[in-house]
């Protein structure tokens, strides 16, 4: 079968490799001119790319599955496995294990073994629009001509909107938290400081998050997840702003300790973040064009702190390859109605609890205590760990995609009894949000607040 696949992300480049891998006779649409050398790769249009990114068992087993060589290299380079106790313990990676690793390297890897794939071409281009002949989908259109196909697969990420009018409107809601982070690596012989989760470590504060994700070969990004709506930390981008800041909140010091680890990009600012979903039906429930399917991105994408972006992607690619694998390739409207329900029942459900948990999280970040008399949200479900460790039984394999979220009922009483008796989530030692944004106003001055951030001398990421 002739298939083009729009989007070399991490969507479209496993699914190209085994669609390749199957007999299929693929291109792989992309504009992008990937990486200059090792560590730059500058990746316009995936503002992410360069965030912090952890990589779930679910999307690190899809990888393993179709394109071992790059998950092999990507252990060469210095990626590192984990599972719910941190890293395995003997040489043999179990399945099921995620991966700490920069998103570049992951993306870099997988791109390799991409472009040496028999059966797979890369077009370098832009596609333009969807090429529809006698009610289906027929090839794309691009620029300077088109690459004909039987199937279509538009992996164009979350901004990108080739085919959308085809498809019902997209259901939209901001996750009220803006991104400022920053990579770095550790000096050679110095140890992590604090982990105190699987990613690396995690401290809520009053009114924002922040993070530390291991990555790589000694290398890690840290986070500062805000109200995207507080104008006044839209200035940690601001170098200078971002030291102060960093040097404040005690976790954030510990791991940048100049001491300890040395910044390897700039301070890299996000825009807005929405979860949106988008499934395959037009907004009367039919298939718009046979032949033609949505996958990663551009079906659902979900609050990046919770990390599942990548494994929500690569489920639906193993889930596609599945249904080609049974021979649903012959009937593409049946092959686009299969992925459409199988996403309804297995993919929305986490958009649908980021609704509610990033609601959640807004209002207590404006000072709105939780209320106990209603069913809690799937975020203070999990706080409630810290009162009460057996609730891990029903919260572990939601924490770890096994589960889904409604499977958090059966605890909601047990958790709303907890928040009834007055305890609440600790918080982390280090400044509130207020006391952040004065200590960012403190340092950036009213002159340069608001202004952009001077260019870094070394932007290496
Ligand atoms: C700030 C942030 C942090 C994140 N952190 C995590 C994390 O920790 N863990 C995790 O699992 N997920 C995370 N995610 C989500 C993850 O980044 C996405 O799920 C992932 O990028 C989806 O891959 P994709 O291939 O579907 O789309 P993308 O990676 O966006 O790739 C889309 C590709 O399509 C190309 N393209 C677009 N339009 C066209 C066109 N018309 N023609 C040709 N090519 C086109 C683009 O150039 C790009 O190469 C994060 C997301 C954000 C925003």
């Amino acid at each position: 079968m002739d298939t083009v696949v729009v989007g070399a992300g991490p969507t479209g480049l496993v699914s190209a490799v085994a669609l390749a891998r199957r007999g299929h006779r693929v291109s792989l649409v992309d504009n992008d001119p990937g990486p200059t050398d090792a560590e730059h790769w500058s990746r316009r249009g995936v503002m992410q790319f360069h965030h912090p990114h952890g990589f779930r068992p679910q999307a690190v087993d899809v990888i393993r599955a179709e394109m071992p060589e790059a998950f092999d290299a990507l252990l060469a380079h210095g990626a590192e496995p984990f599972g719910p106790e941190g890293p395995p313990a003997g040489d043999e990676v179990p399945r099921g294990s995620g991966l700490r690793c920069r998103r570049m390297v992951v993306e870099r890897e997988l791109r390799r073994v991409a472009e040496s794939e028999p059966g797979l071409t890369r077009v370098r281009a832009r596609a333009d629009a969807v090429v529809a002949e006698e009610g289906r989908a027929a090839g794309v259109g691009l620029r300077d001509g088109s690459v004909p196909a039987d199937l279509v697969l538009v992996a164009t990420g979350r901004t990108a909107g080739l085919a959308d009018g085809v498809r019902a409107p997209v259901d939209s809601i901001d996750c009220g938290i803006a991104y400022v982070s920053r990579q770095y690596r550790l000096h050679p012989g110095a140890g992590p400081a604090r982990i105190t989760s699987p990613i690396g470590a995690v401290a809520l504060h009053v009114g924002y998050v922040v993070i530390v994700f291991l990555h790589d070969a000694g290398t890690f990004s840290t986070l500062i997840a805000r109200p995207s709506t507080d104008r006044r930390l839209a200035d940690l981008r601001h170098e200078a702003a971002w030291s102060a800041a960093t040097a404040a909140i005690p976790l954030l010091a510990d791991w940048t300790d100049p001491a300890r680890s040395a910044p390897i990009s700039p301070v890299l600012p996000g825009g807005r973040l929405h979860n949106t979903y988008r499934g395959q039906l037009d907004d009367r429930g039919r298939v718009p064009l046979p032949g033609l399917v949505f996958v990663g991105d551009s079906v659902c994408t979900t609050n990046p702190t919770a990390g599942r972006g990548v494994s929500t992607s690569l489920m639906q690619v193993e889930h596609l390859l599945a249904l080609l694998d049974e021979g649903g390739g012959a009937d593409p409207e049946a092959l686009a109605l299969a992925q459409d329900a199988w996403c309804h029942e297995r993919i929305r459900p986490w958009f649908v609890d980021h609704l509610a948990t990033d609601a959640s999280q807004t209002a207590r970040w404006a000072g709105e205590d939780v209320d106990p008399t209603r069913p809690p949200t799937s975020d203070l479900v999990v706080s409630a760990l810290e009162a009460d460790p057996s609730l891990m039984a029903v919260v572990g394999p939601y924490l770890s995609m096994r589960a889904l979220p409604d499977s958090l009922a059966a605890v909601h009483p047990r958790v709303q009894e907890i928040y009834a008796s007055g305890w609440r989530p600790p918080v982390a030692e280090g400044p509130t949000v207020d006391e952040l944004a004065g200590l960012v106003a403190s340092v950036v001055g009213p002159a340069a607040a608001g202004a952009p951030p001077a260019a870094p001398a070394t932007a290496r990421a």
